[in-house]
């Protein structure tokens, strides 16, 4: 029997979320990188990577990837959107519960790159 707090997990594969970035709807496979473990992303949203770290949110983190420039920056609301429509293409519901959190975020005004 399962209890509620079993969330399911999909590996974290997302195009990037920071604004302007040419990998908006990449296929990226996020990785720790203070460990360089891949990143999993649960139902709510929280990121962890397969070393065993929590990260948190998915919108509270900072992401770095080879289409900015800029190093490691948080992401904006609709670049967000973009980027977790990547998802839809391999688990339409995953995407969906993961925007609704991303929505929820932003008019919560929970959104650091706004
Ligand atoms: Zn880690
Ligand atoms: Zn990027």
């Amino acid at each position: 029997m399962y209890g509620y707090n079993m969330l399911r997990k999909i590996d974290f594969i997302s195009g990037c979320p920071v604004a302007g970035c040419e990998n908006s709807k990449a296929k990226l496979d996020w990785s720790h990188e203070d460990c360089g473990y891949r990143e999993t992303i649960n139902e709510n949203g929280i990121v962890e990577c397969k070393n065993g770290h929590n990260l948190g949110e998915f919108f509270l983190l900072k992401y770095k990837c080879n289409g900015h420039s800029n190093g490691f920056q948080y992401g904006n609301f609709s670049a967000f959107a973009a980027a977790l429509s990547v998802i839809a293409e391999f688990n339409t519901d995953f995407s969906a519960k993961l925007t609704e959190k991303l929505l929820q975020a932003y008019q919560a005004k929970r959104l650091p790159g706004q």
